[in-house]
């Protein structure tokens, strides 16, 4: 990193946004720095947990079954939102994702047939061959071969904006700070999971019992400077995408092996042994985003996910093995439940499950009647033992309040005017798409789609 030098693009990031920013912007001609908080063998943010993307398509490709077309992708995107989201933004990254794969494929990332389980997404999704981390070293192999200086332990703590335009920004490596001069920013530095007391201010007490997913150096730090610098706002501080994860995984980047996905195959009870939603409402990639959130609203944040041998085989397993136990009287007392309540919720929800024919694959007719709240998929009696559970916490995987900006990722501020030369990619800004809700796969559309636009507009601007 030279501070005598005047860079044609800084990159502040070093995930999946940043490095298709830079990528892009270098391919232009300009002169590209990276700065990446996090030491190198943390590189990759939350990139580098994920495993596939969300992509429009015509037909069947090499890894990808039927069509996706953008009618259909925009109404599931439409439904999961609940209308909170930018159409013409939505659009935009919807058609433009059907142009990633080829363009990820030249920058050396490999693909690979969907995986099987409680996820449909052999039809939408494009897996990554070696998941994120395999993406993420590919990526920064192409940005050190076409020359794009990366700095890693290099936290941006500062940005020195006036009148809409980007100068500087103040770096700390190694407990010294050093000014970074750019003609433009690409502020690509993820949203605020990571950062505990922000959670607080949003969700109060409950917060104490959130587990973050991903990479603790997603701590905001740029999306404040921007916020407070003036920049306009989307979605709010309560809104993410948070799965329901075991109880039992690290405070920070426990990764994809901590999902649970086992919820639509039984039931799930809060600490006082009561279900409090429909564990068979939709399809799980549809639905598994919720579930963070839900459980986040329980006494104490935590719950239990319930089911007998009969699912064992039908969903991907996590990392730690389910607690097991001969009778739901038994399980009840390994999960420090009243065994009684335990007893009467799962006779109640038995009693109340209807016969038919069990399908993972289709909204089945196994539903349940006479019970709140209803299961209206894939209610099966637990009846099979033994009985087996997770307990579980919300996993907050990323949140949505970021930074409002336009067609060209240019920042817009609080006046409605875009920003002059700071553009802004990946987290920081999804919630212009997703004001809430979450559709599988899209978080790596957002970022790839919205990075490369951000690279290619920090060029224009210089180059023009
Ligand atoms: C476990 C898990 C699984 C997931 N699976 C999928 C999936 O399969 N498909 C999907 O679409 N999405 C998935 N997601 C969501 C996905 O990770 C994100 O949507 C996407 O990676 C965001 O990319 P990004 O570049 O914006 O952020 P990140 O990849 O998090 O990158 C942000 C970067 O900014 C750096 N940074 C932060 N602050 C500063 C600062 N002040 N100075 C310098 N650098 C800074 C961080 O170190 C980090 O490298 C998953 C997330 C998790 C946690």
């Amino acid at each position: 990193m030279d501070s005598g030098r005047t860079y044609d693009v800084l990159v502040v990031g070093g995930g999946n946004a940043a490095l298709c920013a830079a990528i892009s912007a270098r391919q232009r001609g300009a002169s590209v720095l990276v700065l990446e908080a996090s030491p190198r063998h943390f590189r990759g943010g939350n990139s580098r947990h994920t495993r596939n993307l969300r992509s429009m398509h015509d037909g069947p490709t090499d890894v990808l079954t039927g069509s996706y077309p953008e009618s259909e992708y925009w109404e599931d995107l439409l439904q999961v939102t609940e209308g909170q989201t930018n159409e013409q933004l939505a659009r935009l990254t919807i058609r433009r994702s059907a142009t990633c794969r080829a363009w990820m494929a030249q920058q050396g990332v490999r693909f690979q047939p969907s995986l099987t389980g409680t996820l449909h997404l052999s039809r939408t999704n494009a897996f990554f061959l070696g998941g994120g981390k395999a993406l993420i070293n590919a990526y920064y192999r192409t940005a050190a071969r076409l020359g794009v200086e990366i700095e890693y332990d290099a936290e941006v703590c500062e940005l020195k904006i006036r009148d809409g335009r980007f100068t500087s920004a103040i770096v700390v490596r190694n407990g010294s700070s050093q000014e970074v001069r750019a003609k433009t920013l690409v502020a690509a530095a993820g949203g605020f999971e990571a950062n505990l007391a922000w959670l607080k201010e949003a969700w109060g007490e409950a917060a104490d019992n959130f587990l973050i997913r991903g990479t603790p150096y997603d701590t905001g730090k740029i999306l404040r400077i921007l916020m407070d610098g003036g920049a306009k706002t989307v979605s709010d501080p309560t809104q993410c995408h948070a799965v329901a994860i075991d109880a039992r995984a690290p405070r920070f980047d426990g990764g994809i092996v901590t999902r649970v996905d086992s919820l639509p195959l039984g039931i799930v009870v809060n600490k006082n042994a009561v279900r409090f939603y429909d564990e068979g409402e939709d399809f799980w990639p549809k639905r598994y985003a919720i579930w963070g959130r839900l459980v986040a609203r329980q006494p104490d944040q935590i719950a239990f996910s319930i089911f007998d041998s009969k699912a064992i085989g039908a969903f991907v397993p996590p990392l730690y093995p389910p607690l097991q136990a001969n009778t739901i009287r038994e399980l009840a007392a390994a999960l420090q439940l009243d065994p009684l309540a335990l007893e009467r919720t799962v006779s109640e929800f038995n009693a109340a499950a209807r016969r038919g024919v069990f399908n993972l694959a289709v909204l089945d007719g196994c539903r349940t009647e006479g019970v709140t709240p209803p299961k209206s998929h894939w209610a099966r009696p637990l009846d099979s033992p033994p009985f087996y559970a997770y307990p579980l916490r919300p996993g907050i995987t990323f949140t949505y309040l970021g930074v409002a900006v336009n067609e060209r990722t240019q920042v817009i501020f609080q006046d409605g005017k875009p920003a002059k030369n700071i553009y802004a990619a990946g987290e920081i800004m999804a919630g212009n798409i997703l004001g809430r809700g979450y559709l599988a796969g899209i978080g790596m559309t957002i970022g790839t789609v919205f990075g490369r636009i951000a690279g290619e507009e920090a060029a224009r601007h210089v180059l023009a």
